[in-house]
């Protein structure tokens, strides 16, 4: 073994062993248990970045350890190209809008740019050692994965869990389509409420408070609470709207809160929920003033065409001018905002395509409780979310690169043809269907595109052939896990619940695994659109993929981590001391291979009695994802137990004429479990010492290691030991000696009786003499 390790060559060596080897292929012929990992297809929107790394690499070590387990691992790795971040992606790129472009050559460009962005991630992953199958590869725009998401709407259209209506939606302006009740983050801020002027019929005033003036021209009545005295002579009556100077009527209702404002609130088509309500439980008009793009149009006057910031700022203005603004107060408030982009979202009316979810909440809750979430606090997210839900799943999208509709609409009778099973893929908005409607009519192509979450809902499915191969579908179908972080629970994980029940009447997976985030300050996550993150290739190409995979797991599972570059240094330390300990061991039990165990000694049997519950304890810790508790367990037995007190109390058998075997024996055992328990974490460099040392083939094709030499007396001697090595270590250390300077004589006394370790720790401690009396436990050192 060299004397530095090499990260870079070792590592390209076994990435490119293990594919040709193909170490990590699942067998769909093997009759193994399976364990297999509904993978979270990554966004084509940009490269990795650590966070990526560090929630990848977290479940990655799982599938090496269920590998070693003798699991037959189902690992297929996705990429979510389809939708509203490559689309952004793409826009931002060429400094231009979608809608500047032909609709075929802007998703042209989509796939393009999309394919560069995987192709460079997908080198990241494999540098990286991410050991998935790259056979059950898939993106979500590929024809495979549209077929999919287009066959889920067909079920679900002939379930009946599909409708299509004409309501107000959540709308964002900056991405200019509708988006789903979870894809609104609630933002808070301080605005200005303004006290403003209505005028009844008689020239009388009445104020208004409001936060938003410029829906003026949106306004269809103005509500009182029906218990409010103050307002009771008003209901019934009109008033007029300033500045735009139209009419609307005064009613009541319970809703209105007294304490508000004034107590008189107007409703606008559409402000908020609460408008939508109002809306449609007194049966008003609607008078849309806002255009999708944020804008506003004709019905706002000499405003039109201004964005609404700005608009609201010249209404204030003007009613200022003529009198009409009362007052202004400061207000906090909370906002829905996009979760992609920060904007506040708005309410327009326009046809779209739901799936049912209100209706299965019952259900999804108790999916939810069938599904092993880690950690466990995680479910109460979900729970909250299915209980709070207020709307239907919205699956239209207003935009071009995604998956299309496989609907075709009648142009004279409205009839729905749905594409059949050997038309799909089917993209209906450049192709029509032969026939014609029965009546005549012909077929126009849904426009819209289905939300990516339509998509990426159906990972398992997607992975497992759902549809497509019944045989391995049932076989492979529900999955055993689901990793995922958490500020997608209240999307993937419930969508991917949600269709599981519609489609299989199932849940998609067993267990849920939840990663944290990964943070360079306070407050600021990394983010790839947002081009925050250090590129992992940068940490591998200065240390090494084991490094990077080292610091990769040392967060608590479901917690946030800080990234700092230190920290990533850490790993570096560990594999160095690795290397060394593995090159002591091998320049001593070289060509050495054990026939049958030989007699041990105390020592021998304390330290594999350590190993024992090592190897117990990082089991249970691996049996539960957390992984880091067992990379902690399992270092701190390599760093503190074996190489500072075992490897030294064994070295002077090493240097006999004629080798110990025992010795030899225990330290050919101990290396090799120690490297099994840190191969999931540190794949590299335990690979090439296991090939170097014990020549078994790959690492991870071996077993898990297990050892059954639990024994508590013996842990008693060994650590009294060990308590005594140190007390003579600080003696030596105290009088500036030498930790390897011989002594004259140590004298201990202990209740413990030591037995054969007395002989260790004389030889550990270059002592030229040693007694041992019964009392309590001292240790006298002579120089
Ligand atoms: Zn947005
Ligand atoms: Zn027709």
């Amino acid at each position: 073994m060299e004397k530095t390790y090499n990260p870079h060559e070792v590592e390209e060596k076994w990435i490119k062993y293990w594919e040709e080897n193909g170490i990590y292929k699942f067998d769909p012929n093997s009759d193994k248990p399976i364990f297999s990992i509904d993978t979270p297809p990554r966004y084509a929107s940009g490269d990795l970045h650590m966070g990526h790394a560090k929630n990848y690499t977290e479940f990655e070590v799982v599938a090496r350890y269920k590998r070693m387990r003798g699991y037959n691992v189902f690992f297929p790795n996705g990429f979510d190209d389809n939708g509203l971040p490559t689309e952004k992606m793409v826009e931002k790129k060429y400094g231009k809008s979608k809608r500047d472009f032909d609709r075929k050559e802007f998703i042209e460009l989509c796939k393009k740019e999309a394919e560069e962005v995987i192709k460079r991630m997908k080198e990241t992953f494999i540098r990286i050692g991410f050991s998935c199958d790259w056979d059950y590869y898939y993106h979500t725009i590929d024809d495979y994965c549209q077929k999919q998401a287009q066959r889920s709407f067909i079920d679900l259209y002939n379930k009946g869990q599909v409708y299509r209506a004409e309501e107000p939606v959540i709308w964002c302006t900056y991405h200019q389509t509708a988006l789903a009740q979870a894809e609104v983050e609630d933002k808070k801020r301080t605005t200005k409420l303004n006290y403003i002027y209505f005028t009844l019929e008689d020239g009388s005033k009445i104020e208004i408070a409001t936060t938003r003036p410029e829906l003026l021209p949106s306004c269809v009545g103005i509500f009182v609470n029906p218990r409010d005295e103050r307002y009771k002579h008003l209901v019934g009556k009109k008033a007029r709207v300033p500045l735009f100077n139209f009419e609307v009527p005064i009613m009541e209702d319970e809703a209105v809160d007294m304490e508000f404002g004034t107590g008189i609130v107007m409703i606008c088509t559409f402000g908020d929920t609460q408008d939508i309500e109002w809306w449609k439980k007194h049966n008003l008009p609607m008078k849309i003033s806002i255009k999708e793009d944020g804008t506003l149009n004709e019905l706002a006057g000499k405003y039109e065409g201004l964005k609404l910031e700005e608009a609201r700022k010249r209404i204030i203005e003007d009613l200022e001018k003529e009198g009409l603004l009362v007052k202004q107060e400061p207000l906090e408030q909370t906002v829905g905002v996009c979760w992609r982009c920060g904007t506040p979202v708005e309410f327009i009316p326009t046809k779209q395509w739901f799936i049912k979810a209100l209706d299965h909440k019952e259900k999804l809750l108790e999916l939810g409780d069938k599904i092993n979430w880690y950690p466990e606090y995680y479910k109460v997210r979900y729970v909250d979310w299915v209980k709070n839900l207020k709307w239907d799943w919205i699956i239209s999208r207003q935009r071009y690169f995604g998956v299309p509709f496989p609907v075709w609409y009648c142009n004279k009778c409205g009839k729905i043809r749905l594409a059949k099973e050997e038309e799909l893929p089917v993209d209906p908005r450049f192709t029509t269907p032969e026939e014609k409607c029965e009546c005549g009519g012909e077929f126009v192509g849904e426009q819209d595109v289905m939300d990516t979450w339509m998509t990426s809902s159906l990972t398992p499915q997607i992975a497992t052939k759902w549809k497509d191969d019944p045989e391995f579908f049932s076989k492979m179908f529900p999955m055993s896990l689901r990793p995922q972080a958490h500020d997608i629970i209240r999307t993937w994980a419930f969508y991917t619940i949600l269709k599981a029940y519609l489609h299989n009447n199932s849940i998609p997976w067993k267990d849920i695994m939840i990663s944290g985030y990964v943070y360079v300050g306070k407050g600021i996550a990394m983010s790839s659109s947002k081009g925050i993150g250090t590129n992992p290739k940068e940490i591998v190409d200065k240390y090494g993929a084991d490094v990077l995979r080292y610091w990769a797991t040392s967060a608590t599972l479901g917690e946030d981590l800080i990234y700092r570059e230190q920290d990533v240094i850490r790993g570096k330390k560990v594999l160095t001391k690795l290397w060394n300990i593995a090159r002591f061991i091998n320049s001593h039990i070289s060509g050495y291979e054990p026939k049958s165990k030989p007699e041990l000694r105390t020592v021998d049997k304390w330290i594999l009695s350590k190993l024992s519950k090592v190897i117990k304890q990082a089991t249970e810790y691996m049996e539960k994802y957390e992984i880091n508790k067992e990379k902690k367990v399992v270092e701190n037995f390599l760093i503190n137990v074996f190489a500072d007190f075992y490897l030294e109390m064994v070295k002077y058998r090493l240097y006999k004429e004629e080798k110990d075997e025992a010795a030899l024996y225990t330290l050919y055992t101990v290396l090799e479990a120690v490297l099994k328990l840190l191969a999931p974490h540190i794949p590299f460099i335990t690979e090439e010492i296991y090939n170097t040392i014990y020549k078994k083939g790959s690492i991870h094709k071996s077993s898990w290691p297990e050892l059954d030499m639990e024994d508590e007396g013996v842990e008693m001697v060994g650590d009294k030991a060990i308590e005594f090595i140190s007390e003579v270590r600080k003696f030596k250390s105290k009088n500036h000696m030498s930790m390897g300077a011989p002594i004259k004589s140590v004298v201990i006394w202990s209740k413990v009786e030591l037995g054969d370790a007395l002989e260790d720790i004389k030889n550990t401690v270059r002592a030229e003499e040693i007694s041992f009396l019964e009392g309590e436990d001292k240790v006298e050192v002579t120089k």
